[in-house]
């Protein structure tokens, strides 16, 4: 069986040491030394000075929405996970969507204008599948227009534009350490501004609204985070290069093998340095991404419609039609993409996957077809970034 991604697992001793020290202290949560080292050794990493760990990515964009004290209507993607509209609502706040870029599939900040009303108080915009939105033009809308700027960029761990982490861009950046995305803490998030205030204002939040031990500054809510879920993030941080590495090579591989496959990929912002968060794969037709879905289910490989629907369709919000994304919803599959994949994982994944589609394989002796970690190097210099 292979699932459409697997969580990083650190060694079990690693993490055991961890676990050792927590007994030891009997310190569970609450801020405790674990949680203070992962804060400070993620700023290290991220070369970043503003963070705060909290308890899921979700809560992070709840925390940005309030502490900004947004009310009104939020301009917002419909192309991202269910988290990123419900946040808004959450918080009382109406998402109003804009259509995305056909290119890029992030919000299409030649479209945001259009949908400013005296109502709008700030855009909320995800990095889809950790490729940076048109960051410039969206910044000089809000200024133009006194509006506040979040990013969701829970897909975004280690990606870099313009040699800065992308976390340092927006008013609030947000960001999701869930199991499933490539640098995890199990259930984990983070908020990151570059205004102090504002950060003083969610670590009150944070911790329900304390100020001292007996009084309280505002009203806040429970979104810390604790010693385990930190040991965690400690193991697994210091794999995140090799991580980061792997998808890469996976990545490239993929892109090679469906050559021959008549599917279109996001087009990567020119000033990244890219995470390979995902493989997204947007096929020419429905049909034909039902029919590989099918086949790849045959073969017990299962993918996942990220995102699949249109955020715009949901049940409980105004309904707008935007066609852009609702096409690319219908059409787009992520493909398989965790650090333990092998190459014949991907050879058998892609073989399918033309099979299904009718293409001809690659000839055999263009690419080696075999198992083992290290036959991914020879792909390292090929086109597709
Ligand atoms: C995963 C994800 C979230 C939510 O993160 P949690 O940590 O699961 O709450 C929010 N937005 C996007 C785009 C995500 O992919």
């Amino acid at each position: 069986m292979i699932p459409v991604t697997k969580p990083f697992l650190p060694k079990i001793g690693e993490f055991e040491e961890y676990v050792n020290s927590i007994w030891e202290r009997k310190w569970l949560t609450n801020n405790g030394p674990l949680v203070n080292e992962l804060e400070l050794k993620l700023k290290k990493y991220l070369n970043i000075n503003h963070l705060l760990y909290v308890s899921n990515g979700t809560i992070a964009l709840q925390f940005a929405i309030k502490a900004l004290g947004l009310s009104g209507e939020i301009l917002t993607t419909p192309f991202s996970f269910v988290a990123t509209t419900n946040s808004i609502i959450w918080e009382g706040c109406t998402p109003v969507f804009v259509d995305i870029d056909a290119e890029t599939f992030n919000i299409d900040p030649q479209k945001i204008e259009q949908a400013i009303t005296p109502k709008t108080t700030a855009i909320l915009a995800t990095h889809v599948y950790g490729n940076p939105c048109n960051i410039e033009a969206i910044q000089e809308i809000a200024d133009r227009h006194s509006l506040k700027v979040i990013y969701d960029a829970a897909h975004c761990f280690g990606t870099m534009y313009k040699n800065r982490s992308i976390f340092e861009y927006g008013d609030i950046s947000t960001t999701s350490f869930h199991a499933t995305k490539l640098f995890h803490t199990i259930e984990g998030g983070a908020v990151f501004t570059k205004n102090p205030e504002l950060l003083k204002k969610m670590a009150s939040m944070r911790n329900f609204g304390h100020d001292g031990p007996d009084s309280f500054s505002e009203v806040g809510i429970n979104g810390k985070n604790c010693e385990f879920h930190a040991a965690m993030g400690l193991c697994n941080l210091k794999q995140i290069d090799e991580i980061l590495d792997k998808r890469r090579l996976l990545s490239f591989y993929y892109w090679r093998k469906l050559s021959n496959l008549q599917a279109k990929y996001p087009k990567l912002n020119e000033s990244l340095d890219y995470n390979y968060a995902y493989f997204p794969v947007l096929f020419d037709d429905e049909k034909l991404m039902h029919k590989c879905l099918k086949a790849l289910e045959n073969e017990k490989i299962y993918c996942r419609r990220y995102f699949y629907p249109s955020l715009s369709t949901l049940p409980f919000v105004s309904p707008s039609h935007m066609p852009i994304c609702e096409s690319v919803a219908n059409r787009i599959l992520c493909l398989p993409l965790y650090h333990t994949l092998t190459s014949s994982d991907l050879d058998l994944i892609t073989r399918v996957i033309l099979r299904a589609q009718n293409y001809d394989l690659p000839s055999e002796n263009e690419v080696e077809l075999n198992d083992g970690n290290n036959k991914l190097e020879f792909v390292q210099d090929l086109p597709g970034k």
